[in-house]
């Protein structure tokens, strides 16, 4: 069977393994190289490695196109705005990933890119800020928000005007969208979160079908120099063998957690695409698979009660980061670069793969310390 022909679920398991020969590895051992005899189209351990190249396949064989892993989901995206030229617009969410929003005030504080911060949900506003745009960048569902935008129209509208785009999608992941497929430019990965699963490592990765454009994403990659560690790179291969199996029970204690807390009496509001009563719920099903394990809730008490929750669980870590099997929760607005529209009381929680009543009693244990 070629790997177009293998589901998602399979591919995770099957794709980016060493060639069938009797007494092959069923891995890529791990190469700690970082000088090569002359000759072969390496050389040095800036410009390639068997355990990238063996991600790099397997990431593609999910999001399509061709793959690049970088040391982290910020050298990615760092390498994406790099290509841009000094006085470019790059129009972007205004609700995203913290450390996206940062690097793009410094940017535009030092006059390197002129930035416009858009509502991804309001379409209208995105198109609006279209003309003259050089970058849309977009990430949905929007963290921390769990805000869905709709994907499809903003990106063929945007590919259109002749825009280029990049979609994050760490949150959804490759199972449940492929934005390639909906003709963006670039896909990113903090594969630090879902793909390697397990909160034990940082990288990030890029795909794109634009041959010339992967070409100058490798370009930053040799010569900016964010390069993952191989060690790094086996260990997200290894993770990303069950982000099927990790990704179902997720999302299914997701929704289960989303429902539950929609019924008790401290929270005021949830924020889950697949709830049925979520805002977003309609258009998420319209182009997405599943809605991931992220999920988001208000309370009715202020930050004190938020912040006295999330340290009164004993299983759920009050601990940033998503994506790994462990649930984790945490006050966004304890951190500075949060967006001020963010509600105070907003606590994220990522959901793990733990047995769903367990997580369910540790919740309402910490409900009752935090009154
Ligand atoms: C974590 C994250 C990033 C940054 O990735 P790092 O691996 O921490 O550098 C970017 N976008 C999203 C949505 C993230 O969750």
């Amino acid at each position: 069977m070629t790997g177009s022909e293998l589901t998602p679920e399979t591919l995770v398991v099957s794709a980016g393994r060493p060639p069938i020969a009797d007494d092959a590895g069923v891995n890529v051992s791990i190469s700690l190289n970082a000088t090569r005899h002359a000759g072969g189209p390496v050389g040095y351990g800036r410009y390639g490695n068997e355990n990238w190249s063996a991600l790099e396949t397997a990431i593609s064989s999910l999001e399509g196109g061709k793959t690049l892993v970088f040391s982290s989901g910020m050298a990615a995206i760092s390498a994406v705005f790099s290509l841009l030229p000094t006085g470019s617009v790059i129009s972007a969410s205004h609700h995203g990933y913290s450390g996206v929003m940062t690097l793009l005030k410094n940017l535009d504080a030092m006059g390197r890119i002129d930035v416009r911060f858009v509502n991804v949900t309001n379409t209208q506003e995105v198109l609006e800020a279209l003309p003259g745009t050089s970058l849309l960048w977009l990430e949905s569902p929007t963290n921390p928000m769990l805000d869905v935008a709709d994907l499809p129209k903003l990106i063929s509208s945007a590919k259109k005007a002749g825009i280029g785009v990049g979609v994050d999608n760490t949150f959804a992941t490759p199972l449940n969208q492929n934005p390639l497929s909906m003709g963006a430019d670039i896909v990113m990965h903090s594969v630090t979160k879902f793909i390697s699963g397990h909160s034990d490592i940082l990288m990030g990765s890029l795909s794109t079908n634009d041959e010339a454009l992967f070409s100058r994403l490798e370009e930053a990659r040799k010569f900016n120099g964010a390069i993952p560690g191989p060690f790094e790179s086996w260990l997200a291969l290894r993770g990303l063998r069950t982000l099927g199996v990790r990704l179902e029970r997720g999302q299914s204690n997701a929704l289960e957690l989303a429902k539950r807390l929609s019924a008790h009496p401290g929270v005021s509001r949830v924020h889950y695409p697949g709830l049925p009563t979520d805002p977003h719920h309609n258009l998420a099903k319209s182009f997405m698979k599943g809605f991931g394990a992220v999920l988001s809730f208000e309370l009715h008490g202020g930050a004190q009660q938020a912040d006295t929750l999330c340290s009164s669980s004993l299983l759920i870590a009050n601990a940033t980061s998503l994506g790994g099997v462990e649930t984790l929760w945490e006050r966004r607005r304890r951190w500075s670069g949060e967006s001020a529209s963010v509600p105070e009381s907003l606590i994220r929680v990522s959901v793990g793969c733990e047995n769903i009543d367990d997580l369910w009693s540790d919740i309402e244990r910490a409900f009752k310390n935090a009154g």
